[in-house]
């Protein structure tokens, strides 16, 4: 295989296999990929802005099942700091999103063995009621396989359900490395590869907005992270041509601290700078019918994700007011809508604030900054 030819395939969008993007993984110079990505950017993605985000990052329950080994979250049921996140906590949460400019929460939780639909499109129809500007970004692929087995239901099903009850769109949680060997080693009690990417062709034939993710730097190889790629790229191909589909790609590392995986297999985040943007500018490279790829700056810090602005990525995700299970694993960067706005202008790109939907918004007039720790 050619590196130039590999490029210049690249270049005119066409779909790369596994093993080509492997080689051009291992072969490539770095500034070749930052440069084919970021020429792509610029077609795909042509008025330049980084886009950004205002949401809030809220747990229904920590009660969870899966035991996932990446996991510092969860609780068991019956655990003396399990939780279930009541209406005052949302309405609490939510009032306090809204003073801080955020449209949305991103609400995620465990696999709560005695909560099945029920609880969630409740949940979802009260918060609603109350606050009607409020969107859910609500659940993920692995809590839909649970709530349908608990129901003995069908994904479809499920995922009418939700979307009828305030669901607005499904985030791409939970697909890990979506290959079973590796879900086998560090996500067991969570869906399998398959039954991940059926939930979300089922969610796009439904029209309801998605994204996708990789959470990588673990026991995964690097032939695995490209399978995912390509998995991710055809159920893409295969949405129907009015749905929105995945909208973003958001590639993440690991974070280590005090993980089971790390404790008991000794597997450590060894994901370097150089790394992680190479798997950026791939993912510009690998999927090119995946309009938007976001960098991570929670788990590769902002400088890393300021380098990610020219290899491929435009988008800066959201300042998350509140995100407490990847940080319990150690991601410990913040941002505040002041200081995500000078990052990406630090990096030479004009930052505009949006929705899930990738609509553009305008930052509130009265919104207040809030005040984290650094
Ligand atoms: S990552 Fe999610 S599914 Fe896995 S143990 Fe944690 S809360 Fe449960």
């Amino acid at each position: 295989m050619d590196v130039t030819e590999l490029l210049k395939k690249a270049a005119n969008f066409e779909s790369l296999t596994v093993e080509e993007g492997v080689h051009l993984y291992h072969h490539a110079p770095l500034t070749d990929l930052m440069y084919v990505a970021d020429e792509l950017r610029k077609i795909q993605v042509p008025h330049g802005r980084v886009t950004w985000q205002i949401d809030r990052n809220v747990n229904t329950t920590n009660v969870c099942v899966a035991n996932c080994k990446f996991c510092n979250f969860f609780r068991i049921p019956g655990h003396p700091e399990a939780y279930i996140t009541d209406m005052p906590v949302y309405r609490k949460k939510i009032t306090e999103t809204l003073k801080y400019g955020g449209d949305q929460l991103l609400l995620q939780g465990g696999h709560h063995p005695g909560l099945g639909l029920e609880f969630y499109t409740s949940t979802f129809r009260q918060i609603k009621e109350e606050f009607p500007a409020i969107k859910l970004h609500a659940l993920g692929p692995p809590e839909v396989a649970h709530i349908t087995k608990l129901e003995k239901s069908t994904h479809r099903e499920v995922l009418t359900a939700l979307k009828e009850s305030g669901m607005d769109s499904l985030p791409g949680a939970g697909a890990e490395i979506l290959i079973d060997r590796v879900r086998r080693l560090i996500s067991k009690g969570k869906c399998g590869a398959q039954e991940w990417l059926d939930i979300m062709h089922e969610a796009h034939k439904l029209n309801i907005t998605t994204s996708a993710t990789m959470m990588f730097g673990h026991v995964e190889t690097i032939e695995e992270r490209f399978e995912h790629l390509v998995k991710i790229r055809e159920v893409q191909s295969r949405k129907p041509a009015d749905a929105k589909g995945f909208l973003a790609f958001i590639p993440w590392t690991f974070q280590d601290v005090d993980t089971l995986l790390t404790r008991i297999r000794g597997v450590h985040n060894l994901t370097t700078a150089d790394e992680y943007i190479r798997m950026i500018a791939l993912s510009r490279i690998m999927l090119p019918n995946v309009k938007n790829i976001q960098a991570s700056w929670l788990t590769v810090g902002k400088h890393t994700a300021q380098v990610c602005l020219q290899s491929g990525a435009n988008d800066f995700g959201s300042i998350m007011i509140e995100e407490n299970v990847v940080s319990a694993a150690g991601a410990p960067h913040r941002f505040t809508y002041k200081t995500i706005q000078d990052a990406i202008r630090e990096a030479g790109f004009e930052p505009q604030l949006r929705n899930q939907q990738y609509e553009w918004r305008e930052i509130p007039a009265m919104i207040e900054e809030q005040v984290v720790d650094y």
